[in-house]
């Protein structure tokens, strides 16, 4: 099932998205997306209503260095352990919304990511049980001021700004994650493509490691590492991050 968010005629509507490619339908979930939904009967073509970010987290954990290859091209070992940080909630945007570069920095990133999106309340979950604790899969752009990630020796500003977390188009409750193409490109121009398989620590073993440091909530989202290929977005151009499987996530880059 796809699950996702819509600017509805009266407010916001958590959908399921059914049908095909370009004759899809947004139908709408009385409450929330997880566990067994229920429908309120309203419904829309999905080409009239506009896509939210799928989901309302708590908090964002992403991993560092997660694909070797990526790893080198920064000048560093891959770490031997799952290298965690927090990206604030408020960083969070949805498809089609602006990445908004700040006048502090004079490079701003992409890195496409496969994200996880977790589906219930859970601590100390073993690798083997972190599929019971996942809803589902979507696309994320962990968006980068590489000068002040580089410059600061921690994480949080250059990963935090508001628009650094793009998140869609929609989460796939169906999906084997092991081994999905993942490709980023830059008005149209590949700039990343690898494979899921290709990460260094695997998604049960990245659960079981973050849930052991802090509880995890419903609709809270795991952003799994980008491959290698990383580089800069100036004002104007559109970047676009595909998964295998889920679906592309684009926005497009401005100046503040
Ligand atoms: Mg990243």
């Amino acid at each position: 099932m796809k699950l996702g968010r819509v600017a509805s005629p009266d407010g916001v509507a958590f959908v399921a998205i059914e049908g095909e490619d370009g004759a899809q339908t947004a139908r709408e979930i009385a409450e929330h997306p997880f566990g067994e939904p229920t429908f309120t009967g309203r419904s829309w073509p999905l080409d009239q209503v506009r896509l939210l970010a799928p989901i309302l987290a708590s908090k964002v954990v992403a991993i560092g260095k997660n694909y070797a290859e990526h790893a080198a091209e920064m000048g560093s070992q891959a770490p031997e352990d799952p290298l965690i940080f927090l990206k604030p909630n408020t960083s969070i945007i949805g498809p089609g919304a602006p990445i908004v570069r700040p006048p502090s920095s004079q490079r701003v990133d992409y890195e496409g990511e496969l994200a996880v999106v977790i589906g219930r309340p859970c601590k100390d979950v073993a690798a083997a049980q972190a599929g019971s604790v996942i809803l589902g899969y979507t696309v994320a752009n962990d968006v980068t001021a590489r000068d002040q990630q580089k410059a600061d020796g921690q994480w949080t500003r250059g990963k935090g700004y508001d628009t650094f977390c793009p998140l869609g188009p929609w989460i796939e409750t169906a999906l084997d994650p092991a081994d999905l193409a993942i490709g980023t490109t830059l008005d149209g121009v590949s700039v990343q493509s690898s494979r899921t398989s290709l990460m260094l620590h695997g998604i049960g073993e990245i659960i079981e490691w973050v849930s052991r440091v802090m509880t995890l909530l419903p609709g809270d989202v795991i952003l799994t590492g980008t491959p290698a290929g990383i580089g800069p977005m100036e004002a104007g151009q559109t970047v676009a991050v595909s998964v295998e499987g889920i679906g592309t996530l684009s926005n497009p880059v401005v100046d503040k």
